[in-house]
């Protein structure tokens, strides 16, 4: 588990902070309540973030800011202090953040921006700028910020980048470029991503009225005017990384199916059309199973719909653990999935679904009263696809139904 130091003489505030972020977030908290306990527990583990305040007994003038900061943490400043001048002179070190600490809304604005921190390591941004010293200097803020940063020096040199990889989030790009300008890349990023694939936030010390405009209107999600302070930055890469995000979980319950977290057959179709009619282009085998639970509504009426659901879980977990990532598992609806395996020679495929059978057969489910219940499931599988999907799944139901009359708990392909 992950810990966070919290550097403060005030006990009751220390213990509050600390419960909440290991209740909430999950981290290993301790509480140092002097500089010197601060630097022993410095020198014994390693932290994801430093939480202190910059008045303590032994250390009253931030020293244990720049401790800290020197021994490589990142750090969040706890103060009372709302001093305007002290306040600057903090936020030019390396802090993250500079936080009051009086109330219960602060309390809360520590918590949310932790979590932020935490969600930011899943991200990647992308730094497009020709100056080497501010490509540096971005570089270190979003670091510090715990983004992933790839650095390129322009346009071009981006598009390169997007083509190999799928992970990037956001791209944060300087206008005045040579080879491919800010506006030109941000022109090309949008024939490609929409704003809810991929962000695009304009970094420029360009001054003229009408730029700003003219970024946001050729598809950036933001402009960032030179020079800025370090608040409004994150706070802007913040917003569009959490706009990012809350599109791509909503887009998520759109796909997925609630009980099991496996794909709908909305989705199915959706994006299965495309594969479908290339793998049949480019003659790539394919296997496409319709698999249904067998006297599923017995155990609904023995044990109850909750027990039923832990089934329908269960081999959920089964045909996703068992699949590869490539392959699609989706829940068509009451105990009924379908299984697409791609690129696969029909021999391997058939193996495949023969191991889920044996493997669901094997599940072990427990219901109230301690006992252990078991399920079996008839698979249906379509080896030569018919002229459209839906034909093919059509067909797939029809070998399935077969798998039923023939006693149940078998495959039967085509
Ligand atoms: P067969 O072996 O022929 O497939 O028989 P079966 O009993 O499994 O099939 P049938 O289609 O008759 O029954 C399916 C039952 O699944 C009926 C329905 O009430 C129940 N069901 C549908 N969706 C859910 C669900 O989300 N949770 C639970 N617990 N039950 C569900
Ligand atoms: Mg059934
Ligand atoms: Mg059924």
């Amino acid at each position: 588990m992950e810990r966070i130091l919290i550097v403060e003489d005030s006990k009751a505030l220390a213990k509050v902070v600390a419960k909440k972020i290991n209740l909430e977030l999950g981290f290993e908290v301790d509480i140092a309540y002097s500089m010197s306990e601060a630097k022993l527990f410095l020198k014994r583990y390693s932290y994801f973030l430093v939480l202190t305040d910059i008045n303590l007994p032994d250390a009253p003038n931030g020293e244990i800011v720049d401790y800290a900061l020197g021994s490589g943490n990142h750090v969040i400043v706890l103060s009372g202090n709302i001093d305007k001048t002290f306040r600057t002179s903090m936020l030019k070190k390396n802090i993250i953040d500079y936080v009051n600490k009086s109330g219960v809304n602060d309390i809360n604005y520590i918590l949310q921006t932790i979590a932020r921190l935490q969600k930011n390591q899943n991200h990647t941004i992308l730094v497009v700028d020709d100056s080497l010293v501010f490509r540096k200097q971005l570089q270190s803020m979003l670091e510090n910020m715990f983004f992933k940063v790839i650095t390129v020096a322009h346009g071009e040199e981006a598009m390169g980048i997007l083509r190999t990889r799928n992970d990037i989030s956001l791209v944060l790009t300087d206008y005045h470029m040579p080879v491919m300008n800010g506006l030109e890349l941000t022109s090309e990023i949008r024939k490609i991503y929409t704003k809810n694939d991929l962000g695009v936030i304009t970094v420029s010390n360009d001054d003229k009225e009408d730029t700003t405009a003219l970024f946001l209107k050729s598809g950036a999600n933001d402009y960032i005017k030179k020079p800025f302070s370090k608040e409004e930055f994150s706070c802007r890469i913040n917003n569009s990384i959490e706009a990012l995000e809350n599109i791509h979980t909503i887009t998520n319950h759109a796909n997925r199916d609630f009980l099991t977290g496996l794909y709908n057959r909305r989705y199915f179709f959706a994006t299965m059309q495309g594969y479908f009619e290339k793998a049949l282009q480019e003659s790539e085998k394919l296997a496409i199973a319709m698999i249904d639970i067998d006297h599923f509504k017995k155990i609904n009426d023995t044990y109850g719909h909750d027990t039923g659901d832990k089934v329908i879980n269960a081999v959920a977990d089964t045909l996703r653990a068992n699949t590869s990532q490539e392959d699609m598992v989706a829940r068509f609806g009451g105990e009924e999935f379908c299984v697409v395996l791609k690129n696969i020679a029909p021999s391997k495929a058939l193996s495949i679904f023969e191991d889920l059978r044996a493997k669901i057969e094997l599940c072990s489910i427990a219901v109230a009263n301690g006992e252990n219940i078991h399920c079996t499931a008839s698979i249906g599988v379509l080896l030569t696809p018919e002229e459209t999907l839906e034909e093919s799944v059509n067909q797939a139901d029809m070998l399935l139904y077969s798998a039923k009359q023939q006693g149940r708990n078998r495959v039967v392909s085509n």
